[in-house]
């Protein structure tokens, strides 16, 4: 279990992260961690840094460090109009959302600084230079249907082999949720053969790396 005093900060942060779904996120990054040391954890999309918190905790546990990339102008979800917009992380002077100084001030206040890395930019824009394996992808970005695809092609092949990724927001009822992390991200990690899924907590799903 994570420190209280971490998890504290985790549910004190703005952010669409449940509880229990962050705790479970913090033991597969654990988990993640211990299978392959040393390899670092990356996250796509970390709004205001909730979910930060559960994996950097998971990061310094391991002695590792968590890369987490968003370009900080929010998902179109996010944006005015749209059911998930909170227009008090609208930055006036540009007119556009900015979620960057309340993401460095949640990891700065949960202590996380050294094992955290913010990395601001266009997800397919920082995978198609990243070239470091991970032990551990959460992808958690742009929940439309071309932004989904584009973090499943762009950043599920950084995944070592014996590595784990995990998926939020995954509906396989559409219901209760959009499709495009379901169908886009999910089903074709099952179904590319390179994934096995071995956890489900509410949206999350965690899938281990079988190789490719
Ligand atoms: N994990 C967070 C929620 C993330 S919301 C939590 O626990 O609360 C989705 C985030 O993805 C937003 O902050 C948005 O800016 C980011 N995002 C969406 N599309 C992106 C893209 N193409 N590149 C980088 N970040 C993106
Ligand atoms: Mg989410």
């Amino acid at each position: 279990m994570i420190d209280p005093e971490l998890r504290g900060h985790a549910l004190a942060a703005k952010g669409f992260m449940p509880a229990d779904e962050g705790d479970a996120l913090y033991e597969a990054a654990l988990e993640a961690g211990s299978r392959l040391p040393g390899l670092a954890f990356l996250e796509v999309g970390s709004y205001c840094g909730r979910s930060t918190v559960w994996l950097g905790a998971a990061a310094r546990e391991r002695d590792t460090v968590l890369f987490a990339v968003d370009h900080h102008r929010g998902s179109e979800e996010n944006q005015a109009g749209w059911e998930h917009h909170d227009p008090s992380v609208v930055d006036p002077r540009v007119g556009r959302m900015d979620t960057l100084p309340v993401f460095r001030a949640t990891v700065h206040d949960a202590g996380l600084e050294a094992s955290v890395v913010a990395i601001v930019g266009q997800s397919p824009t920082v995978a198609r230079h990243w070239c470091t394996p991970l032990s551990l992808l959460f992808i958690d970005g742009g929940h439309g249907v071309d932004p989904a695809r584009a973090d499943y092609e762009g950043w599920t092949p950084h995944v070592a082999v014996g590595g784990t990724l995990a998926i939020h927001d995954v509906f396989p009822d559409p219901a209760a949720g959009g499709r495009p992390p379901y169908e886009q991200i999910f089903l074709p990690a099952l179904q590319s053969g390179r994934f096995e899924l071995v956890g489900t907590t509410g949206s999350l799903r965690v899938m281990r790396c079988l190789g490719c």
